[in-house]
């Protein structure tokens, strides 16, 4: 089978993985000169299972397993360092998390409770007030993206895939068993095409003639100049109080806050307004920030690829043969990545997906009005 994946991303990277690996032909078309230059670049690199929706926390499970092994498989390395994540919270939270840290043991997953007290004495840098504990996961911690996708895309080229940079695809049109896709200087035909196209799925989607709601909004990331006096590495610590998340990248904290009020765009540039209120927010949690300097330079933004429900889109596309979908993550592609390429590659050359069950990430969910959404996302 003869397959065009539309995107050179860690996504796309995996699912050539995963396809190559069961002998598929596989082309990637990617518009950047270079893999690994558009969301994946931009991630704050974080890997969790401290999920609400069964199936994710089974896709971080198994992803975690993978990049744990990464070099073994690869050559590359997953640079999987587990520093934990931090969600900090509010009584009004605890219960919910409660129920939520259940079903996460029930797969397995190891994760703690903490009272404000144990809280406040593992991590005395933070302040307490409005709080009354927190959920700590041992196992979560941070990957380097653009070594997973390397890893991914260099093995699969190994297979004999192609990758095709400098390639926008600009038009996809149905063929009686399969797509024919066009780019400036060529036209090709497919057996099956594969959008791992990240935050521009509507766009693609609109190319093909269907309808693919992924929508992209601006995420900044703040970055201190070099930080001694701190312990570092702290965990990836979410203030679920006002959503504030703050972590160690080597001797610096980056730390972010999204504006839920931006409308979608694909504007890049880092939104300095913004730094105020993120600031108004953080620095009452994370009081230490008062007396760091920020480095400008080393502050990014880059685009959260979101779906009405903050679930991705997996899977066939209703109503167009041989169209696959693998996007929409809302801000956890990096962390699935692995779990994805394995779905789409028994969904396009089995027929179906039977390691995860993905009916909840199906497109069919839209008409139907079942929507289940993922509470943690951040
Ligand atoms: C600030 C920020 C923080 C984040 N933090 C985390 C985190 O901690 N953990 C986590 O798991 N995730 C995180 N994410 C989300 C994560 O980055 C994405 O979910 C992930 O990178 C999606 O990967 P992708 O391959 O689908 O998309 P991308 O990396 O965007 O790749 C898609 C590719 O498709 C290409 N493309 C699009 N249209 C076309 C076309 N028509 N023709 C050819 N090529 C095309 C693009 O050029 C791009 O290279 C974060 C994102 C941001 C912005």
């Amino acid at each position: 089978m003869n397959i065009a994946i539309i995107g050179a991303g860690i996504v796309g990277a995996s699912c050539a993985f995963y396809l190559t690996k069961r002998g598929a032909k596989v082309t990637v078309l990617e518009r950047n000169p270079g893999p690994a230059m558009g969301s994946t670049a931009k991630s704050a690199a974080g890997i969790r299972h401290q999920f609400s929706h069964p199936e994710n926390i089974k896709m971080s499970l198994y992803s975690a397993e993978i990049f744990s092994h990464f070099k073994e498989l690869t050559g590359e390395d997953a640079s999987y360092r587990k520093v934990g994540y931090l969600f900090l919270l509010s009584n009004a939270m605890l219960e919910d998390w409660q129920t939520q840290q259940k079903l996460q043991r029930s797969l397995g997953v190891q994760v703690e409770a903490l009272d404000l007290a144990d809280t406040l004495s593992r991590f005395p840098y933070l302040d307490g007030h409005g709080l009354a504990g927190s959920s700590f996961g041992p196992d979560d911690g941070i990957l380097d993206p653009h070594g997973i996708t390397l890893g991914f895309l260099n093995a699969a080229k190994r297979r004999g895939a192609k990758v095709k940079l400098d390639t926008e695809v600009t038009g996809l049109k149905p063929l009686p068993s399969g797509w024919q896709l066009k780019s400036e200087t060529e036209t090709l035909e497919f057996d099956a095409v594969l959008n791992a196209s990240g935050a521009f799925g509507s766009q693609l989607g609109k190319r093909a003639g269907l309808d693919i709601p992924v929508l992209p909004y601006r995420r900044n990331i703040y970055t201190t100049e070099p930080v001694k006096n701190f312990p570092h590495p702290s965990p990836l610590i979410i203030d679920m109080t006002t959503g504030v998340y703050l972590r160690s990248e080597g001797e610096r904290l980056i730390f972010g806050l999204s504006n839920l009020d931006e409308p979608a765009g694909d504007n890049q540039a880092v939104d300095w307004n913004w730094l105020e209120h993120t600031l108004e927010l953080a620095l009452p949690r994370f009081p230490f920030l008062e007396t760091v300097g920020l480095d400008r330079k080393a502050c990014w933004a880059g685009l959260y690829e979101i779906t009405p429900d903050h679930l991705p889109i997996l899977g066939k596309m209703p109503g167009a043969d041989h169209f696959y979908n693998a996007c929409g993550f809302s801000g956890h592609g990096v962390q699935h990545s692995a779990a994805t390429g394995l779905i789409l590659s028994e969904e396009i050359l089995d027929g179906h997906s039977h390691t995860f069950d993905i009916s909840d990430f199906r497109y069919e969910r839209f008409a139907n009005q079942d929507l289940k959404h993922e509470a943690n996302i951040v």
